[in-house]
């Protein structure tokens, strides 16, 4: 059975950016649902007593789309910190200058990631076994993870993400993120990626 953590904040820290509706409903409904989805499926089966990750790289279909929805969700969620670091440092920021050239050209990057994926799904900044970092679409669930890649920060732009505080500005649900998007997280999940080489 896999367990959906408690918020590490209070459901009103991440206004005005995401009200506190918002993350009530897109937590403690749609998250929600996808941890109880997943539980009914894996129920007697192989999947039953496996991490989430790995049920998330191990399955397809119905299970995948649940399973990997609840996974990308409480990564989302806790890559909040309305108190955190909002703009990146150390080694994730030096890659960050490399690849991109500067902070606002990720940034950018990732806005335009969103405002172009068509439908429901994620914007993903990833790095893959070296450290080389990476912007990906992903379309409704699916999941860096099964690329092999080391996810570090996401944006979800399925609708029920931004739709009550923004209602069809998309773009201006992205640029408001980075007040509450805390890089000392991301920051840390890259320098994990090195330790483990
Ligand atoms: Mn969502």
């Amino acid at each position: 059975m896999v367990t959906q953590p408690s918020l590490p904040y209070s459901p009103d820290a991440l206004a005005p950016f995401i009200s506190e509706r918002t993350v009530s409903i897109h937590f403690g409904k749609h998250t929600k649902a996808y941890f109880d989805t997943t539980n009914q499926l894996i129920k007697g089966t192989e999947y039953e007593d496996m991490p989430l990750d790995e049920i998330v790289v191990k399955s397809d279909g119905i299970l995948f789309n649940n399973a990997s929805q609840a996974w990308n969700h409480i990564f989302y969620f806790f890559t909040f910190d309305p108190e955190g670091l909002h703009e990146p440092e150390g080694a994730l920021k030096r890659k960050i200058e490399e690849t991109f050239e500067s902070v606002d050209n990720l940034k950018e990057t990732m806005k335009e990631a969103g405002k172009t994926l068509f439908g429901s799904g994620w914007v993903w900044l990833s790095a893959d076994a070296d450290g080389k970092l990476i912007i990906t679409q992903g379309r409704n669930a699916e999941s860096p993870l099964k690329d092999g890649l080391t996810p570090l920060l996401c944006i979800d732009v399925w609708e029920h993400a931004y739709y009550l505080d923004y209602e069809n500005r998309r773009p201006d649900y992205i640029d408001a993120q980075w007040n509450i998007i805390d890089w000392k997280i991301a920051g840390q999940r890259y320098d994990n990626i090195f330790e483990d080489l």
